[in-house]
């Protein structure tokens, strides 16, 4: 098998210490630089708890792609900074695969039409675990015979978006089978604002946030005497990793812009 050239953005994040770890470990994977915006020129192996490899790191994308070769950017860093890195990668003809959060739906759209106008592959997955994936297929499944939905997404207190990226992708796959639909007393009424949380077609987003959750949500249906919940768990990090590493070999295989895991899921 051919070995894989990839860059990791935000080697120091949760996210993408797992990253470094999966991509150094696996076997037809090369870990060629990392972009961080801190610590420009120095390696990989000056930085505490890191393997001892003489990756560069780089604090602008941009710059890297000049010199350092790679087929796939993976980022895991901030919204705004991981909109700017995939653009990049793009126009040098790096393939992005995108675990960062918190992308608009204009955003969305620009990438897919850039990589049209490049001809060129790139995946964007709000959530790398498999079972998350599966989670939100039932929660489409069950939103066929159930119409009144709640969303419970719970992250750790650090994360910078809400709802998850997770629970909107839920949303949005939920309306693709589900009419549009305002739940709950038609003259309900919020003494304490947020109280009833997002909406989005009717349905309702609440975002939990505290010290000691990973990334959990579960979908709730109702309907007369009966409810039905579907939970997804992930308790640390390495649940992402498997997904990721599909999505570095999907991605190298395609060319065509993809939102969402279950995409490439047989
Ligand atoms: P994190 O621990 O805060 O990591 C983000 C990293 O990006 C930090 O090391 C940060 O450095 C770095 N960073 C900030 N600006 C940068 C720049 N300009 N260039 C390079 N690196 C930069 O966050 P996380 O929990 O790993 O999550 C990262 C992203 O992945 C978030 O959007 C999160 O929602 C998402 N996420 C996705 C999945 C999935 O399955 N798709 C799962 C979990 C999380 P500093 O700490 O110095 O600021």
């Amino acid at each position: 098998m051919k070995t894989t050239k990839i860059i990791i953005a935000g080697p120091r994040g949760r996210m993408g210490s797992e990253a470094v770890k999966l991509v150094t470990q696996t076997e037809h994977f090369e870990l060629t630089a990392v972009v961080d915006h801190k610590y420009d020129g120095l390696k990989l192996s000056d930085l505490e708890g890191f393997p001892k490899l003489d990756i560069p790191i780089f604090t602008d994308l941009e710059k890297c792609l000049q010199t350092i070769e790679a087929d796939v950017l993976i980022d895991l860093t901030t919204p705004e900074v991981g909109m700017a890195h995939t653009r990049t990668a793009l126009k040098y003809n790096v393939r992005p695969v995108v675990g960062t959060t918190g992308f608009s739906k204009e955003d969305l759209d620009e990438l897919e039409s850039l990589c049209l106008d490049k001809d060129l592959g790139c995946i964007i997955a709000p959530n790398f675990a498999i079972g998350a994936v599966l989670m939100m297929k039932f929660s489409q499944m069950a939103a066929k015979y159930f119409s009144d939905i709640e969303i419970i997404e719970m992250h750790h207190d650090q994360k910078l978006d809400a709802p998850s990226g997770t629970a909107v992708k839920t949303a949005e796959m939920i309306s693709a089978v589900r009419n549009s639909k305002k739940q709950g007393h038609p003259n309900e009424k919020e003494t304490l604002t947020g109280a009833r949380g997002a909406e989005y077609e009717g349905m309702h987003i609440h975002s939990v946030r505290l010290p000691g959750l990973v990334a959990h949500q579960q979908v709730l249906f109702g309907s007369d005497g009966q409810t039905l919940t579907i939970r997804h768990d992930s308790y640390h990090r390495g649940s992402f990793m498997s997904g990721v590493k599909l999505a570095v070999e999907t991605v190298l295989m395609i060319n065509t812009f993809v939102y969402g895991l279950e995409n490439i899921l047989e």
